[in-house]
């Protein structure tokens, strides 16, 4: 069997802020903001059918807290590819890491998440957090 490979796509931090899920505001499940559509941020619930615009703020759905610290993402994109790049033994980095663009999404995670030995337990964390988007 061939190591299992990832290749650092090179994204940034900001292409997963512009969509991210939010726990709502007034219902406590997923809410949704995309500034792509929306540029004022405005949150939307498919719940409880909440629409805001001004001053809301509400947190990310997807985080987690672990002992080690806390995993979290914007939307599944950004969680898939942090799940792809801590299952991947072979981590690939593009030319850009050798020319000092190294904030990619990826390159940014803390040294515990990027962790071989913490591999098992930070793959059941983001399972869990996946699976909460189909509960929430
Ligand atoms: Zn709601």
């Amino acid at each position: 069997m061939p190591p299992v490979r990832f290749h650092d796509p090179g994204l940034s931090y900001y292409t997963f802020a512009d969509a991210a899920m939010v726990r709502c505001p007034r219902c406590d499940r997923v809410a949704h903001y995309d500034l792509r559509v929306h540029p004022e941020a405005r949150v939307v619930c498919r719940s409880c059918g909440l629409c805001r615009t001004r001053g809301c703020r509400p947190p990310l759905w997807l985080r987690s807290e672990t002992r080690h610290g806390e995993i979290w993402a914007y939307n599944l994109e950004h969680l898939d590819l942090i799940r792809r790049f801590v299952a991947a033994e072979l981590r690939e980095r593009g030319p850009w890491y050798e020319h000092g663009r190294k904030m990619t999404a990826v390159a940014r995670l803390p040294a515990w998440i990027k962790s071989a030995k913490n591999r098992t337990e930070v793959l059941r964390v983001i399972d869990r957090m996946r699976a909460s988007v189909i509960a929430g």
